[in-house]
């Protein structure tokens, strides 16, 4: 026993072995130091629960992994294989160029983001995109907070705290990630009423329950899943009508900010941000990283009265959005605005691809990497808490895995590479779906592809 922990070197033997004598000079000397202490430590660990002390030879490995992971670029570059064109895990909405550029000014040097160049004096950060999300959307105003999960959150403690707000019981619903619409609300400090039923809530139930102490109805997308059958809700417009009728906002949660209309690319209509406008809803919440394709951001569009009310909401500091995020989504907001937002803005890029465009990319993967892989027809999905079910035709290379260590191996392979690729993995085979991959990917997609079939991560 005592002889195993007195066959560990000291931190002075390591320090002095070449290799580690590189690490300290590639790293820094206290973090290597560090590093070997930690190592040390879990040997002796290792050795008081009974097993053996680690040859020299492997905790020297052991540091230099350590080391290599601490100083690993982080978030790495992931090629999106899935189909999946929301991709939560992955980051969700890829930017434009545009987008991407805008951030890059926005982090090198000082901006006007709080400065009015004509006057000289302080301006707002969201002066401009509120301009810019007034033309995209119709809305007389907008602001813009970090996510949309805190765009709600602001919105009824402004609105509504101390007050009830009805909601009906098919949309009092949990989006993912914590977000559950009972929990927001008490948080907001606004009381629940639930109204209609699971399957089907009408206008009239909404009115039933105003009362004095109503601070607004709240309409809620359920974005994620879908109620089939025997179901009812009012149209928002139905909503609108009984708000105005009692003196009531309506405030709607659409989830995406979806501004195109997703039937003209075979998909189910999804609610956008311009209808609740045009209908006359008070104030619409929506994401900057769903359908609308921008940076994290959540925007609170809508009448200027009720807009400048959840301004001045001390919150409203709290959930303040960064530059870099404001300015890409400054420019995405252009793209809509300038009516290029199709050709421009990756998501809807990768939507409106054809299964033609799909079939002419994977079968030039094929070609590329020879023998293993066939391409073949699959559906893509939507994601990221959009259009759940929908799905678009489109064309994947599949690599049959039986060979290869089955496909949970050849799946590894493909992430451990130095491109990480992310594909699915269907009827025992992984594949790789053309229309998440980004234009520029394709390279490096068919050297991991054609590494992962050598049996190399
Ligand atoms: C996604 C979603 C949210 C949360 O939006 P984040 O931007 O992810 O914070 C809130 N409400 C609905 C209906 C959603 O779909």
């Amino acid at each position: 026993m005592t002889s195993a922990y007195r066959s560990l070197p000291s931190v002075e033997r390591l320090l002095s072995d070449e290799r580690v004598t590189e690490m300290a000079s590639a790293h820094s000397r206290n973090v290597v130091v560090e590093l070997i202490r930690l190592c040390l430590a879990d040997a002796r660990s290792e050795i008081s629960a009974g097993g053996n002390a680690p040859e020299l030879q492997e905790l020297i490995a052991t540091i230099g992994e350590r080391a290599a992971a601490m100083s690993a670029e982080w978030p790495r570059h992931v090629i999106n294989a899935t189909g999946v064109v929301l991709h939560t895990n992955l980051g969700r909405a890829p930017l434009s160029d545009d987008a991407k550029e805008a951030m890059l000014r926005a982090a090198q040097g000082y901006s006007d983001l709080e400065l009015d160049l004509a006057t000289g004096r302080r301006g707002s950060r969201q002066a401009h995109i509120s301009e810019l999300v007034a033309r995209a959307t119709g809305a007389e105003a907008a602001l813009v907070v970090n996510n949309n999960a805190s765009a709600v959150m602001l919105g009824l403690a402004a609105i509504a705290s101390g007050k009830e707000v009805i909601v009906s019981r098919g949309e009092a619903v949990e989006i993912g990630g914590g977000f559950r619409v009972p929990d927001v609300l008490q948080q907001s400090g606004a009381t629940l009423v639930e109204v209609g039923t699971t399957n089907r809530t009408y206008g009239r139930d909404y009115e039933a329950a105003i009362t004095e102490n109503t601070g607004a109805l709240l309409a809620v997308h359920a974005s994620n899943f879908r109620v089939m059958g025997f179901t009812h809700a009012p149209e928002i417009a139905e909503l609108v009508e009984v708000g105005a009728r009692r003196g009531v906002p309506v405030l709607h949660d659409l989830g995406s900010g979806c501004l195109l209309d997703s039937a003209q690319f075979g998909l189910m209509h999804e609610p956008m941000p311009q209808e609740s406008v045009k209908a006359g809803v008070a104030l619409s919440f929506f994401s900057g990283d769903k359908l609308l394709g921008g940076p994290q951001a959540g925007i609170i569009a809508g009448k200027k009265e009720l807009v400048d009310v959840v301004a001045r909401h001390p919150l409203a500091r709290a959930m303040r959005i960064d530059k870099l995020s404001m300015a890409a989504l400054a420019a995405t907001m252009e793209h809509y605005i300038r009516e290029e937002a199709v050709a421009k803005v990756p998501v809807w890029r990768m939507i409106s691809m054809s299964a033609d465009e799909g079939k002419k990319r994977a079968s030039l993967w094929a070609e590329e990497i020879g023998g293993g892989v066939s391409i073949s027809e699959a559906e893509s999905t939507i994601g990221g808490g959009s259009l759940p079910g929908e799905t678009i035709p489109t064309w994947v290379l599949a690599i049959n895995c039986d060979a290869l260590g089955g496909v949970v191996a050849v799946a590894q392979r493909l992430r451990s590479s130095e491109h990480p690729v992310m594909g699915r993995i269907e009827d025992e085979r992984v594949l790789l779906d053309a229309r998440t991959v980004l234009p520029g990917e394709d390279r490096m997609l068919i050297q991991t592809v054609k590494r992962a079939l050598k049996g190399e991560g």
